[in-house]
């Protein structure tokens, strides 16, 4: 099978609070308790390594590239990608929280810099919720993106994505280079085994910073609050459809 010459894929992959953790507010209300909580890589991320993964097995890529923006830990989750196939890794080191326009600004300085064919990033991180990035990288850029897919197929010098939209599908050719974020249903990733993790430890990965790429992070933003859910009211059983159409009556819904 003829590999696409120098298609390489840049792989953002963020390490989060594992998504079965119940996420605690900090007493003073600034933020999540992150101190001795599981973290992983953010789902819709690993979705987008398995992705990338498949493309280079199917010869339409040569190398997959796995870059993190974050503090010194950030490189397990550069390992996990390794682990599970991606070839090398970057991380872009810093113990800020970064704003999706600063992991914008790294990834366009890294994208500059590598020449990628695609940039596969998760349609959102599951610890802000923003799902910004992967727009804004792409707008920094001027390159077409191709969001929430569910199917992605690289042609010559472009790629074709479903895109999952409410009540539907929509499909989209893009040029490339171009930027696409992963939807659930786009594949299931694989677990690495452990002789691959053992291989992991041996990839290169090289270190940086935002600084050194030019790249300003600095914060937009003030959080100003964060609180947990409200809590449900215990309900209360009804003897009768009577009583229910009189309860009803009483908080006004009917
Ligand atoms: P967000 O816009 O924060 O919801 O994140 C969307 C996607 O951007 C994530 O699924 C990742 O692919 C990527 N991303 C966000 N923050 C980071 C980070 N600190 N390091 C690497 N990738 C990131």
């Amino acid at each position: 099978m003829e590999t696409i010459p120098d298609m390489k894929i840049l792989v953002p992959v963020k390490r989060v609070v594992d998504f079965n953790v119940k996420v605690r507010v900090k007493a003073d209300g600034s933020g999540v308790d992150t101190a001795s909580v599981k973290m992983s890589m953010n789902p819709f991320d690993e979705i987008a390594v398995e992705e990338a993964i498949r493309l280079k097995e199917a010869g339409k890529a040569d190398e997959v590239i796995a870059v993190s923006v974050g503090p010194a830990q950030a490189m397990e989750t550069i390992r996990t990608a390794l682990a599970m196939g991606a070839d090398r890794g970057i991380l872009v080191r810093t113990d800020e929280a970064v704003e999706p326009l600063g992991v914008a600004r790294v990834l366009k300085a890294l994208a500059e810099k590598e020449g990628p064919g695609l940039v596969i990033l998760g349609k959102q991180a599951i610890d802000g919720d923003n799902n910004q990035t992967g727009q804004m990288l792409a707008a920094l850029l001027g390159w077409a993106q191709g969001t929430f897919a569910s199917r992605v197929e690289i042609g010559d010098g472009e790629v074709t994505v479903t895109r999952e939209i409410d009540g539907g599908l929509q499909t989209v050719r893009l040029k490339t280079p171009a930027i696409v974020t992963t939807d659930l249903r786009l594949n299931e990733p694989r677990y690495a085994s452990l002789p691959n993790i053992m291989k992991a430890k041996k990839k290169p990965v090289e270190e940086t910073t935002p600084e050194a790429l030019g790249a300003d992070i600095s914060p937009r933003l003030r959080v100003v609050r964060t609180s947990e859910p409200a809590q449900r009211q215990a309900g209360i059983k009804l003897g009768s459809v009577p009583e229910l159409v009189g309860k009803l009556k009483e908080a006004g819904v009917l």
